[in-house]
């Protein structure tokens, strides 16, 4: 193993972490390395820790994904991606915050390749976590992720049924700021990310929610941490929320001509061919946190009755999603084609009006100054605020008389 750190001394000693007081509480982690051993077909993983601690690795497929859990730690630093490095098998990682107290490293693989060995090696104050790879075969590597999935399910905590509003409660609003944690969504051209742009709207939607009093509002992430997009379906379905609202912005570079929000609502077939790309660029949250692809996880609810409650459901959906944009209309900052639909997954809910805005485009210089600025965010928040509570409390009977489950 020490072979194998000294291969590379430069890429790896050079960015060792500076002496730190052992904390009490997380673990910290630095810096991750991949560390190819010349004439051999296996590879090191490397990250410098604080101390040591408990290591997990499992595997997925479509696509072959390598995961890494390392447990009560936290990456110094802003989250560590390389997805334009391709080392060996491996053809692009990310590493950073999966669960509070919890990070995670996720390899995407080129070629099938298993853990061999994890060893901590003592670097002075430091701990260096030394995970070697070994190739496999597709076979084998399958077999290790259908062992791994059945893990994952028997561990799964079941969908609760929802709990209905007590009598006389305000309506509920769920906010869904989109990414988070190792995901951090779209980006901008000088490091803007999406993850913190909707969970500033997000926050300043709920002030003004908040400040009115006529609803409740909740959000699916206060912070800057990771949330399956399955998970954000249910935490709103549980609280039987009135509607769910999931905020993203987009990035379309070598299109810096389109601008403006959109509203989507969920159909099956994509309203139009950008409105599909969309969905899926949204869809891939889940698999980029190396989760299950979505065909794999098991939907956990019996589709059929989902099905029948699906169509009203998307009325209410549509006419909210009307709402919000005649809103944001008055505010000038609106996609062409502004109500789309396509097949989101964090929209799936059968029996919750579900709705996803893109508040713009990164890759737009004015829809990018209007959402990093207080003001233009402001604006937006105060325009979606307004429908939203329009939407809730005007239909409200329609929606508490609605079955819950
Ligand atoms: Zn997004």
């Amino acid at each position: 193993m020490i072979l194998l750190v000294f291969a590379f001394p430069g890429a790896v000693i050079g960015q060792m972490a500076p002496p730190r007081p052992a904390a009490a509480e997380s673990v910290q982690a630095r810096g991750v390395h991949l560390v190819e051993e010349p004439g051999s077909d296996t590879l090191g993983v490397v990250v410098d820790l604080s101390r040591e601690v408990t290591v997990r690795h499992e595997v997925l497929v479509e696509p072959n994904r390598l995961v890494i859990d390392l447990e009560n730690t936290v990456f110094a630093g802003a989250p560590a991606q390389g997805s334009n490095r391709a080392v060996g098998p491996v053809a692009g990682w990310r590493a950073g915050l999966f669960l509070l107290g919890r990070s995670r490293i996720v390899l995407d693989l080129n070629r099938p390749v298993l853990v061999q060995r994890t060893d901590f090696v003592r670097q002075g104050p430091h701990t260096r976590l030394v995970i070697q790879l070994r190739s496999a075969s597709q076979d084998e590597f399958a077999g290790r992720a259908q062992e791994d999935q059945k893990r994952r399910f028997a561990s799964r905590v079941p969908e609760g049924p929802s709990v209905p509003r007590p009598a006389g409660a305000k309506p509920l609003v769920v906010l869904d700021p989109g990414h988070g944690g190792i995901d951090p969504g779209a980006s901008g051209p000088k490091g803007e990310v999406e993850k913190e742009i909707v969970l500033a709207v997000a926050r300043l939607i709920r002030k003004q929610l908040e400040a009115d009093g006529r609803v409740e509002v909740q959000m699916t992430r206060e912070d800057d941490r990771f949330i399956s997009l399955g998970e954000r379906v249910v935490f709103a379905r549980n609280r039987s929320a009135a509607l769910f609202v999931s905020l993203h912005a987009d990035s379309l570079f070598g299109e810096a001509d389109v601008r403006g929000a959109s509203v989507y609502t969920l159909s099956d077939r994509a309203s139009d061919a950008a409105a599909a790309r969309a969905a899926e660029k949204e869809n891939r949250a889940d698999v980029a946190a190396g989760l299950d692809a979505p065909e794999a996880q098991r939907e956990g609810v019996d589709d059929i009755l989902f099905d029948l409650a699906r169509r009203e459901t998307r009325l209410f959906s549509q006419l909210a999603a009307r709402g919000v944009a005649q809103s944001i209309q008055r505010s000038g900052r609106l996609h062409k084609t502004p109500l789309r639909s396509a097949g989101f997954r964090v929209l799936r809910a059968p029996d919750m009006p579900s709705i996803l805005v893109e508040l713009g485009y990164l890759s737009n210089p004015e829809d990018l100054q209007a959402l990093m600025q207080e003001a233009g965010r402001q604006k937006l928040a105060q325009g979606l605020a307004a429908a939203l509570l329009d939407f809730v409390l005007n239909n409200r009977i329609a929606i508490s008389t609605k079955p819950l489950e």
